[in-house]
Formats: structure tokens, C-alpha cells, sequence
């Protein structure tokens, strides 16, 4: 489904500098976690989806576009945890979420708990384009994006033999739910033209409910857009962003109080998050092209890249 996401026709005379970033996962990450061979191979991954929405900025494309190429690539790479390789729940199976929204006309698609079609992100996109509604649920979203001609995978074609373990040993530690590392993806950008959008995709958490679903979905808690403010993308546990509606916080304290975009991301993540007890983070961009990264855990893989500059990717807080 590439035509989906070369779809917007080129705009002429554009006049800003584009902004992209890039997330997949905030968790307790530790620096000896990884092997250097393991720490190039996410930062590979991160490039990459940077340089997927770089191409589409690079020929004037839309905000839209480049997170869809984003989350694309980030979905088809088996390390995070959306689309092949995401985390499986309880069940031992694969439920899928995703969400987009485009800033210039406040349009947001989403679906959860989808299990078959191999980009969950043009699920939501064609939600948001073509149906009537915002977001839609398991059976109906599958059969409507079987409807609109996605490519459809069957359940194990998402499964990695390190998920498998995963689970087992959340099963053995009691734990509920995994909650020591977040690997959803999601992307934010500002383009050429001034528009942002956000795009979030996950597999949910290791162990989680059959039907459980997270913010990642959630249209103001894992996933906002608002050329008024900003774009937002998030990671971490779920329950908590969606009682703190992160994402749309965020905007909505630049928008009416006038915060910083980082002023209003620390006053979220690291101030009511922290009191609340939820662990993870955000990547926003705003219409100026400021790029915040922030995150209240140890870690959270992430990348951000402005135009004329080079990509930066990390893991570790501190990096
Ligand atoms: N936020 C996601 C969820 O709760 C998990 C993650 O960020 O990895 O579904």
C-alpha cells in the first residue's frame, strides 16, 4: 500500500524547515543492557524510519505522509513492538493499535485490537481518510480494512521467538503485565508546508488482557496533532496516559497557556506522570520546529532529525 502514502500530490512554493522524530519504546533500560552490536542494530532501526520520512519532506511531502513512512518502517522492523515483533498478550497472541492524526484539519484515524493486516498504521490512516468514523474496533476494522484492500498477514507472521520467551517469563514472574519496558513506535513531523501530524503503533504490553487496549490508540492520550500547538507521540504504560490524556495535555498547554513545547512536555511527563506513578515518555514537534524528546524512565529509544542537520538517535536518558 505505498500508494497510500505517496498519495498527496507535491504542494508548490513551501517556506518552512521540516522536523521529524522518532520513538520505539520508553522503558528501565540499563546501560550494560545491550550488547553494542544490539544498541547499533535499534539505532539502525531509528535511522531508518527517520530516513523514510526525511525522503518524503526532502520532495515537499506532507507531515502525514512522513509519519505514515515512519511508522511503516519502524512496523516492519521485528526490534519494537508494533507490527512484526510486537508483544504478545496473554492469550500468547498478537492485538494490534494504532493511531494518526494530521494537524492542519484535526482528521484522526485509529483502530485496536486488530490482528491481521500488516500495517496497522494505513489501518488507521484509512479510517481517518475513508471511512465515516475515528476509530474502529477488532472484527469491524479488520473486515473494513480488508475492505480497502490491505495487505493482510496471518497472526504469526508478527511473532519473534523473543516475544514467545517474553511472555513466558512474564507469565512466571507474576507480573500482570510486563512493565519494565515500552516498545511501541510512534512518529512526529513538521513539514515544509507547516503542518505537523503523529502517527503510534503497538503491540500493547506482554501479558496483557485479551482486549485490553492502550493510549496508544486513544486520540488524545498516546497520539495528538494540533498545528495550533504541537504533534505528540507517547510510550509507556497505558493506563496511565490515558487517565493523565497525555498527548492532548501536552498541546493543549502550549495552546492555552502558552508553555514551551518543552515546559509543557516536562510538566506532563516528569511532573504529573511521576506523581501519578507512570512510567514512560513522549517525542513532540511543534509548527516552529522545536523537537522535545522527553521521558521520566531510564530509557526510551528514540531520534529526531531537522532539515539541513543529521539524524541523532538514542537510548539510554543521559545519551
Ligand atoms: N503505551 C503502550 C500501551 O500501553 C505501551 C508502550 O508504550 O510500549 O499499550
Amino acid at each position: 500500500m505505498t500508494a497510500n502514502i505517496a498519495s498527496a500530490a507535491p504542494q508548490a512554493a513551501p517556506e518552512g524547515r521540516y522536523a521529524i522524530a522518532v520513538h520505539g519504546g520508553a522503558g528501565r533500560y540499563e546501560y550494560d543492557q545491550f550488547s553494542d552490536a544490539q544498541k547499533a542494530a535499534y539505532k539502525a532501526g531509528l535511522e531508518d524510519a527517520l530516513r523514510a520520512a526525511q525522503k518524503v519532506l526532502e520532495a515537499n511531502g506532507t507531515a502525514l505522509d512522513a509519519v505514515t513512512a515512519a511508522a511503516m518502517s519502524l512496523e516492519n522492523t521485528p526490534l519494537f513492538n508494533a507490527g512484526k515483533g510486537a508483544v504478545l498478550n496473554a492469550e500468547g497472541e498478537v492485538e494490534l493499535d494504532a493511531a494518526i492524526m494530521r494537524g492542519d484539519t484535526l482528521e484522526a484515524g485509529a483502530v485496536t485490537g486488530i490482528k491481521t493486516v500488516k500495517n496497522p498504521i494505513l489501518a488507521a490512516r484509512a479510517v481517518m481518510e475513508q471511512s465515516q468514523h475515528v476509530m474502529l474496533q477488532s472484527a469491524g476494522a479488520e473486515a473494513f480494512a480488508r475492505s480497502v484492500g490491505l495487505e493482510l498477514v496471518p497472526n504469526s507472521y508478527f511473532i519473534t521467538p523473543q516475544r514467545r520467551e517474553q511472555l513466558e517469563r512474564a507469565k512466571a514472574s507474576k507480573e500482570a503485565m510486563n512493565l519494565s519496558k515500552f516498545g511501541t513506535i510512534g512518529a512526529v513531523a513538521l513539514d515544509r508546508h507547516g503542518n505537523v501530524a503523529a502517527a503510534t503503533s503497538t503491540g500493547g504490553m506482554t501479558n496483557k488482557q485479551w482486549g485490553r487496549v492502550g493510549d496508544s490508540p486513544v486520540i488524545g492520550a498516546g497520539t495528538y496533532a494540533d498545528n495550533a500547538s504541537c504533534a505528540v507521540s507517547a510510550t509507556g504504560h497505558g493506563e496511565y496516559f490515558i487517565r493523565a490524556t497525555v498527548a492532548r495535555t501536552i498541546c493543549a498547554l502550549v495552546e492555552y497557556k502558552g508553555l514551551s513545547l518543552e515546559d509543557a512536555a516536562n510538566q506532563v511527563v516528569r511532573d504529573k506522570l511521576v506523581k501519578m506513578g507512570g512510567e514512560g515518555g513522549i517525542i513532540a514537534v511543534n509548527t516552529k520546529g522545536d523537537v522535545v524528546l522527553v521521558m521520566n524512565t531510564p530509557g526510551m529509544f528514540r531520534g529526531s532529525l531537522k532539515e539541513g542537520g543529521e539524524p541523532y538517535t538514542a537510548i539510554l536518558a543521559d545519551e
